[in-house]
């Protein structure tokens, strides 16, 4: 899963960022309105965290770019601003939830999971796709009940493709979303079959059916029809 912290506070912003990369997540991070904004324009998240007082705009600006692209990503208000009208303002604007500073880590870590829970996984703590079971809070995949260990690439790339069952994902897009916004300018994406079948391997052992297919030219996509 794939954040992007909007905050213009250095100390903050790179606890925010270790603390979230430590949970398993893809950080990315602007410190001001303008990196935000060619940020949300160029790349897709899973959530983004924003503050609302920058140094150069305003965050609720942002939160109305990213609605005016029909962005699916989801929305955390993190701000000092703890004035009701902003709040109210966020929430009618589209955010999904607002979080006044100071605050406990542990209590964004909830509001995160529960807004990507929300959005992604409509609304279950599980994916369950065939015989696989993928439990996204503990990090944890099952084969018929059995836990597989994989690495935290291999672990991105099945909860993408969970979360999107039957839609081809393109190179490029996983590429972004599990390696993070520098790699849609790499070279070559072959990093990502080697992964793959890596995957693919482990749960096939575990006695998984193989359904990551390959879409000639185009990408991937999880399928169980051959
Ligand atoms: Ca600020």
């Amino acid at each position: 899963m794939k954040i992007l912290i909007v905050e213009d506070e250095p100390a903050l912003l790179n606890s925010l960022a270790s603390y979230l990369r430590q949970d398993g997540y893809v950080v990315e991070t602007a410190a001001d309105y303008a990196r935000a904004h060619e940020k949300i324009k160029l790349y897709q998240y899973d959530c983004v965290l924003l503050d609302l007082t920058l140094p150069d705009g305003n965050g609720l600006d942002l939160l109305r770019a990213l609605k005016a692209d029909n962005s699916a990503a989801g929305v955390l208000i993190v701000s000092a601003r703890d004035a009701l009208d902003d709040k109210v303002r966020g929430l009618e604007l589209g955010a999904d939830d607002y979080l006044a500073k100071p605050f406990h880590l542990s209590e964004l870590s909830a509001r995160l999971k529960a807004i990507i829970r929300r959005r992604n996984f409509q609304g279950s703590a599980q994916l369950v796709f065939q015989e696989l079971t993928v439990i996204p809070d503990q990090a944890q995949v099952l084969v018929k009940g059995e836990p597989v260990a994989l690495t935290r690439k291999e672990y991105d790339l099945l909860l993408y493709l969970l979360a999107h069952p039957g839609r081809v994902l393109t190179k490029e897009s996983i590429a972004e979303h599990v390696w993070g916004d520098a790699a849609d300018a790499a070279d070559s994406f072959d990093f990502i079959y080697t992964h793959l079948k890596n995957l693919r391997k482990k749960l096939q052992e575990k006695g998984a059916g193989d359904y990551i297919r390959t879409v000639y030219g185009m990408g991937y996509k999880l399928s169980s029809e051959q």
